[in-house]
């Protein structure tokens, strides 16, 4: 093994690069993670952007299908060589918050060692790879924590029908899981991009039997069919929130996903809830939100808004790869292009701009 590796890092808004780094060395409860295959994610974009700031230099993606090349000492019950994914997420599964149920709002590891590392609630803190520490844009990434977030691949599963596990069919499924479905739910999920397209995956495999699927892009609503989604509505053509009062007969739907992060599609997703309902949000919001009046029901409505970060952990990625091996769903089909790593600058140009009907990009070193 070489010294040296290929990492994609931020250099500065507008500029992610193809770079040498050191193949950093391995702690006692960390591995090493040889990437084999990898994805950009649309938080990658906003950092891409300078939308969401990280530090100049680190390694990008939170992706990571791959070989353990090297295991830390404390790290027990996996051989080297063995093919792995882990979470997007990785908390450690040892601080209050994990035990508390909240493992993606871990920050306990951020608290400067020989201080208390008692509390370290930090919202979104279990997110590390590329956001607090070198992500999987790379030939190797470390995974901290490796006891608790490496995640065998099931034998026969190609790296392809495992890529969305870590980061996009957790959160997506975790959109559904969120908006607490029962049999017999109609569900309406708002924009159908890669999460939105596993919410509508998910609703339907928790048991909503009629599933709305919201988005301006009549390509994405067809995926969204293969799905789940029993109707779809483009936004370009009609009027979402009559349409969906009209299709529940007035009385709204059981539960909303909002899968954007715009002001106009929570608002949507909370004028077509029916009291009691649950709007489940997964978006990523850029400023201020206004909750209008009328649709809360004076905050008398009974409204549960949930949201989440997305859930890691080697029992979640475990979980999801056995929905994958079970043949329920097929989120292969969101693996639209593949790109070399030496290619990766084009390939965020693709994703970035969302050409030629791109969802998903497999990036594959060497
Ligand atoms: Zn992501």
């Amino acid at each position: 093994m070489s010294a040296m590796m290929k990492a994609a890092v931020f250099v500065e808004p507008g500029r992610i690069e193809l770079t040498d780094k050191r193949i950093p060395d391995v702690g006692p409860n960390d591995a090493l993670v040889r990437i084999t295959t990898t994805t950009i994610c649309g938080t990658d974009v906003h950092i891409l952007k300078g939308e969401y700031p990280v530090t100049k230099g680190l390694t990008v993606g939170h992706e990571p299908v791959g070989v353990i090349e090297k295991l830390g000492s404390a790290v027990q019950g996996y051989a080297e060589g063995q093919r792995v994914i882990a979470g997007a997420i990785c908390p450690t599964f040892t601080s209050y918050p994990s035990q508390d149920g909240v493992p993606s709002q871990d920050g306990s590891y951020l608290i400067p060692s020989g201080r208390c590392g008692c509390h370290g609630y930090k919202a979104t803190a279990g997110w590390r790879f590329g956001n607090m520490i070198d992500g999987t844009q790379a030939e190797y990434v470390l995974v901290p924590d490796a006891q608790a977030n490496l995640a065998p691949i099931p034998d026969g599963l190609t790296d392809e029908q495992v890529l969305m596990c870590p980061d996009i069919m957790s959160t997506g499924f975790k959109g559904a899981e969120n908006a607490n479905i029962r049999i017999g739910d109609t569900v309406v999920v708002f924009a159908q991009g890669p999460i939105g397209l596993c919410a509508t995956a998910g609703a339907r495999l928790m048991g909503a039997t009629t599933i709305i699927a919201v988005d301006g892009n009549d390509h994405r609503l067809e995926i969204a069919r293969k799905l789940g989604a029993d109707v779809t509505l483009n936004f370009k053509t009609c009027d979402v929130v009559d349409e969906v009062m009209k299709l529940t007969g007035g009385r709204g739907v059981d539960a909303s996903i909002e899968a954007l992060g715009l002001q106009s599609t929570f608002e949507s997703a909370l004028r077509v809830l029916k009291p009691g309902g649950t709007l489940s949000s997964l978006g990523v919001y850029s400023s201020d939100l206004t909750i209008p009046l009328d649709a809360f029901a004076a905050g008398l409505g009974d409204h549960k808004i949930n949201t989440a970060l997305c859930p890691g952990g080697k029992e979640r990625m475990r979980r999801l790869m056995n929905v994958v091996e079970s043949g329920r769903i097929d989120l292969g089909l969101l693996v639209t292009h593949h790109y070399a790593l030496d290619n990766i600058v084009d390939a965020y140009d693709l994703f970035a701009n969302q050409r030629d009907g791109v969802l998903k990009v497999a990036i594959k070193p060497n």
